[in-house]
């Protein structure tokens, strides 16, 4: 099977962004009567953004061509390893001991993985390799085509790309039995938003394991003036745990259980049953 008709058959999962509703397959695009708008699929990665982000309001969002950039060196050694140290702090975790702590919280899932903000699918390829189907969303192309080129060489077919924004899932409500959300959540605009759009697409009871930042004793980000530049000029929120919790209630997640290494946030959480 090629990677292509691989992606076909997964194109009926996604619904409007927008509306929610379901999308018709018209010539290689994905159309929504109800919004009359069309959602292209390239080289079977469906794009569900129409916007043009460098024009964005969101300081983030307007770096993304140096983002889909740096996809070819985003898991090698000169971009994580070095970024933990300097923001984690020297005695955090490695790596590849913080892929291990994120996905070992989602291993004994059943059922699918959405994976936040994949990238070139770091974590959720982990995950897809224990035979999980795992569903990634970007808004780097970049990545993306990083991460189709990476599990077509690893020749896993258990991950699937989008380009999609974590406001605006292309999923039905409770499709996912898991969320993985790495490196990201401190990035975006209003993380309650985030995290509430997050809990629509999880069933009840389903687990959240997130990598952030958080307010900690390890790296530059110890010094509050820092984390206040960081905020300011680059849209990086480092967060307080009692802060993450109060915005973890307010999403609908419940059992916040979080670890700080450095100011290496990680934490899981499940969405509450009601
Ligand atoms: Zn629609």
């Amino acid at each position: 099977m090629t990677a292509d008709s691989s992606a076909t058959k997964e194109l009926g999962i996604y619904v409007c962004p927008a509306c929610k509703r379901p999308l018709h397959r018209e010539d290689g695009a994905l159309h929504c009567p109800a919004c009359s708008k069309t959602y292209p699929v390239k080289e079977g990665i469906p794009d569900f953004i129409l916007e043009e982000l460098s024009k964005s309001a969101d300081p983030v969002l307007r770096r993304m061509r140096f983002i889909d950039r740096m996809a070819r060196i985003y898991e090698s050694k000169l971009w994580y390893p070095v970024v933990l140290k300097i923001y984690g702090g020297i005695h955090t975790l490695s790596f590849a001991q913080l892929i291990t702590t994120v996905t070992q919280k989602v291993r004994s899932t059943e059922g699918r993985v959405l994976d936040i903000a994949c990238g070139p699918g770091t974590y959720g390829r982990r995950v897809a390799s224990l035979s999980k189907e795992v569903f990634g969303i970007d808004v780097s192309m970049g990545m993306l085509r990083q991460g189709v080129a990476y599990t077509a060489k690893e020749g896993n077919p258990n991950m699937h790309f989008a380009r999609a924004r974590v406001e605006a899932l292309p999923f039905e409500a409770g499709l996912f039995d898991a969320t993985l959300c790495c490196g990201s959540l401190h990035l975006f605009a209003d993380t309650t938003i985030a995290l509430r759009e997050m809990a629509r697409v999880m069933k009840p009871g389903a687990i959240l394991s997130v990598f952030t930042f958080g307010v900690g004793h390890g790296g530059i980000l110890k010094f509050r003036r820092v984390r206040e530049s960081s905020r300011r000029n680059h849209g990086l929120h480092v967060f307080e745990l009692s802060e993450m919790e109060q915005y973890l209630a307010a999403a609908g997640f419940k059992d916040f259980q979080p670890q700080l290494s450095g100011s290496i946030l990680t934490f899981s959480a499940r969405k509450k049953a009601t």
